[in-house]
Order: C-alpha cells, then structure tokens, then sequence
C-alpha cells in the first residue's frame, strides 16, 4: 500500500479517468478504521462486469482527513481519535491500494476562509441530525466534493450508517454533476447490535452496555410492527420512552421520508420505505441510529412509451434483483387478442365489456425470465405481439372496463411486493407506493428504429421508418391522450431518456436507481 500525502502525489497515482486500466473506488473516512470501515472497503474491493461484459479488479483508495469543517465548536474536533500508523496497517491488511492522509495546509492551502464551500440544500440540511448541528454537512460537502473533483473515481462508497450524510452528498453529486456512482453500504454491527462508530471508543464500560438500549429498542419497533402495531406517533412515543428508561438522552426519534427527509404522514408511513431515525447521548457521547421499514418487498414501476425498451430491460433487471417480472403491455394485448378473436370492434366498449367476463389471463414465469401469457390456459405469448394486435391495443386498453379489470389483477399480483412491473401507468395509477419509478423513453426515431429491428428479428415484413415513426407516434397520443390512467410520467417517477445508450447501460442505471432507493438495510437479513 501506497501512503499518499500531496495532492500532487494522489493526481499522479489516480492518473486521469480516461487512461485507467482498472475502476478506482473511493472510501472516504476521518481514520480511527473499525470493523465498519472494513466492510466499506471490502464492499470497495468487489468486483462486479462492466458494460462491455469485462470482470477488472478495482484500485481501492481510502482517505484519511480529520476535517474541521464538520465539528461544531464543542464537538471535539481536537480529542477526535488519530493514529495514522494503526490505520497505515489495518487499510493494508485489508487491501487497500493506497491512503491518502494530507495535512490541513495540503487540502486548504489559502486555510479555511478562502474556502469555496458546497452548501446543500436546506431542505436536507434541516432535518434530523443538521437541527443540532449547524454547519456540520456544510464541512462535509465541502471537503467531500474538494476529495471527488481530485481523485475523480468511479465510484464513492458511503455508509448507511450516517443515512443523512448519504442523502446529502448523493445530492451533492447529482446537483454538481459529477460522473461519480455513489453506493451506500449496510451498516456494521457489534455482536449487541450496536453500529460501528469512531465515536464508540468514547464510552466507558458502563456507558457501553447503556449504549446497547438503542439498538435494543430499534429492534423491538420491528418487532412491534411485525405483530401488527401500526406505524405512528404512539409507537414512536414508546421508543423514546425505552431509551430513556435505559439513561439514554433523547435529542431527536423522528419518522422521515428516507430520500426528502421530510416528515412522514402516519398513514403513508405504513404504505412505503420509511426512516425511523434517532440521536442519543449517552453520558457525553452522542450515537446515532436509524431502521428502514419496508411494510413490503419492494416495487419498482417503469413505464414509458412503446418502443422505448422497456420489456428487454426490465426483463433483464428484474432476474438480477430477483424480483417477478410483470408485463402488463402482454395483459393489455392479450384482451386486444381475445376481442379480435371474437370479431368484436376494439372501438366498441359495450361490446367488449360482456367478453371480459369469460376471459381468464394468466401470466407464467419461465426460470430464465420469460413470460408465457395464457388466456383460458392458451398459450397466446406469440400471437399477441403480431403487428394486428399492436395496431388495436392502444383503442382496446382505453376502456374503463377493460382498465379496470387489469389494474384489479395486477394490484392482486403486486399484494406482497418483491415484483417489478412495466407498462404505461403503473406509477400513476397500478402501484402509487412503488418504491422506484422510472419513466423510460427515446424520440420517436430511435423508437422507430428499434422496432424496425425488432420486426426484421421476428421475421415479418418491414414497413418503411417514416411509416413505423407515424404509427409510433399515433399509439403515443392515443395511449396519452385516453381519459382513463393516460400514458404520463408519474410526479416522483425519474425520466431516463436512453437514446444513444445500450441495453446494459440502461439496466445498470436501473440497478444504481434501486440501489439507492431500496437501501441494504431494508432488506431483511439472510
Ligand atoms: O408495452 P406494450 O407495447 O406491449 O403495450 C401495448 C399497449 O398496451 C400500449 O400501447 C397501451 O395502449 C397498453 N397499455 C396500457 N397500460 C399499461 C400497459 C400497456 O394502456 N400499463
């Protein structure tokens, strides 16, 4: 291992981005290395394929900066635990590349008034921990944004642990633009459950075994929860009450929204992801703590216009993460399908809603991620993506009855969560709760090329672009224009435009998406 004291020496061991032959992953720290900080940088040390399919090894490069910034005037910015020669091993040991340790003088050669200084947005500087502590995420933008625009890595590996300091500096990154992956990391626990902290080293035997409360009561929310308690004040009233029982002082136990860190309306606190976050102290330290409840396995909506490729994404995305593949675009299909078959008008509401009721669809998983789509046990995958179908689906899917129908049988299907779902309202209407929605979409030229593609692969006749781009565009309005759950991005939904990107990459902004809004944490232990 490499130890880096100049700015000048890390530019030349980071080389710049373009001329690296292997992904260089950032782990951040203020030193006094924990368990914690270990599984940071061994999350750092994995390996995972790049676009183009490659497996490469990544550069691990730790930071090791007691910043000034970040301490409030009686925070013990000078007592802060420092013993570089300690850290030198443990970051070695556990295999990291290089450390970077520069001096006050080093990192703010003008010193700290001639600073140029990140200020995150109030909004998420106001809640939670940034109430007690004023100017505190203001030093750690600053210095963490000074750190990535030196070091530009791939990616910024950042613990859960401190959930504010995450939501921050992913704003951080995403408002600065800067080409950087943020991956935030379980949080690592003592045997008693407590989370690694620097800070833990500050207790005493006793105030130690006090400090297990916190964890302690954290769990027996769960399991409150899990017995059917609701989620709300009262259940946050009795936490407070458990930690000061134990001699723990309570500065906040607060019910948040994990990606605004807003506060949470009870009822929706039972509906998706939400943060219970706490700060306590414990005899003059101060520990911070949090639980992700997720009433559900999670939901993901991706909706978008036709051709934008939705289906091979998230087909892909959906085996990754596990998660059942629903396709309601086949649902919508294949009721256009059975109307067709009956010779009934897809124009003809009152016509079609008496053929619903002798229609059972049915939708099958292959190991490999395929569906097989069944209408009264007949296997109708392949017909329903001939182009007579595609051209009467959009007419069909506007009816009330036949809306109504499918959104009943896909909300049955979502009931338990662990399922990502593609269509055209699925965010707005199908799954409101969804715990990520994307907006997938592409002009309509490169739509129209992908389907010319498409068609040319499934072996049938090719009608010239200008023609594909008309028809794109008319099923575009019709399915946008339709009273009932019209085709629009959902208000929290984010919009990828993927025009100019490959399948892979699109699948991995995918998997970065849900990664962020899905934290480890939620998941429950395996
Ligand atoms: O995605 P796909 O092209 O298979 O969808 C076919 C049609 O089904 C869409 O053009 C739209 O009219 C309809 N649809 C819908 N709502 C959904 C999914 C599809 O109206 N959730």
């Amino acid at each position: 291992m490499i130890l880096l004291r100049t700015c000048d020496e890390l530019r030349r061991w980071c080389g710049p981005p373009q001329r690296r032959q292997r992904p260089l992953n950032f782990v951040p720290t203020m030193g006094a290395l924990h368990p914690g900080h270990l599984s940071l940088i061994s999350s750092a040390l994995q390996t995972r394929p790049s676009p183009n399919g490659e497996v490469l090894r990544p550069r691990v490069l730790v930071s090791l900066f007691v910043n000034p910034l970040q301490f409030g005037p009686r925070e013990g910015f000078v007592s802060y635990p420092r013993d570089l020669g300690a850290d030198c091993r443990t970051a070695e040991n556990a295999g990291v590349e290089a450390l970077f340790a520069p001096s006050e003088q080093e990192l703010f050669p003008g010193g700290e008034s001639e600073l140029t200084r990140v200020i995150p947005p109030p909004s998420l500087m106001g809640s939670l921990c940034g109430r007690s502590r004023p100017g505190h995420f203001e030093g750690v933008a600053t210095v963490v944004a000074r750190l990535l625009a030196l070091i530009r890595p791939d990616c910024l590996l950042l613990g859960e642990k401190d959930w504010q300091q995450l939501v921050i500096l992913r704003r951080v990154v995403a408002d600065l633009g800067l080409a950087v992956e943020v991956r935030g990391c379980r949080t690592w626990r003592e045997p008693d459950g407590l989370a690694g902290s620097s800070r833990n080293r500050y207790l005493s035997a006793q105030e130690r075994r006090q400090a297990a409360a916190l964890p302690a009561a954290l769990r027996s929310v769960r399991v409150r929860l899990a017995a059917g308690e609701p989620l709300g004040e009262p259940m946050v009233q009795k936490l407070r009450l458990d930690l000061e029982t134990a001699g723990l002082i309570v500065e906040y136990a607060d019910l948040v929204d994990p990606a605004s860190l807003q506060p949470l309306p009870t009822l929706a606190g039972g509906q998706r992801l939400s943060l219970l976050a706490v700060a306590v102290r414990c005899g003059s330290t101060r520990l911070i703590d949090h639980l992700l409840l997720m009433p559900r396995l999670p939901i993901v909506a991706i909706d978008g216009p036709a051709g934008a490729g939705k289906s091979t994404v998230t087909r892909a995305f959906a085996k990754q993460m596990g998660l059942i593949y629903l396709d309601t675009g086949a649902m919508y299909r294949a009721v256009t399908w059975w109307v067709q078959r009956h010779g009934v008008d897809a124009a003809d509401a009152a016509a079609i809603e008496p053929l619903l009721t002798g229609l059972e669809l049915s939708l099958e998983g292959g190991g490999d991620g395929d569906l097989r789509v069944l209408v009264n046990g007949h296997d109708v995958t392949v017909a329903i993506r001939d182009p007579s179908v595609t051209a009467q689906v959009s007419a069909v899917a506007a009816h009330a009855c036949v809306r109504e129908g499918l959104t009943r049988q896909q909300q049955a299907m979502g009931e338990k969560g662990g399922l990502v779902a593609e269509g055209r309202d699925i965010g707005t209407a199908v799954f409101p709760h969804a715990d990520l929605k994307v907006f997938l979409t592409a002009t309509v030229a490169e739509r129209a090329r992908r389907r010319a593609l498409d068609l040319e692969q499934r072996g049938f006749a090719v009608p010239p672009l200008m023609d594909l781009e008309t028809q794109i565009a008319e099923r575009d309005h019709l399915d946008s224009s339709r009273t009932i759950a019209p085709l629009r991005q959902a208000e929290d939904a984010v919009k990828l435009i993927t025009d100019g990107m490959g399948v892979e990459a699109v699948i991995e902004a995918l998997v970065e998406l849900f990664r962020e809004r899905v934290p480890e944490d939620a998941w429950p232990e395996s």
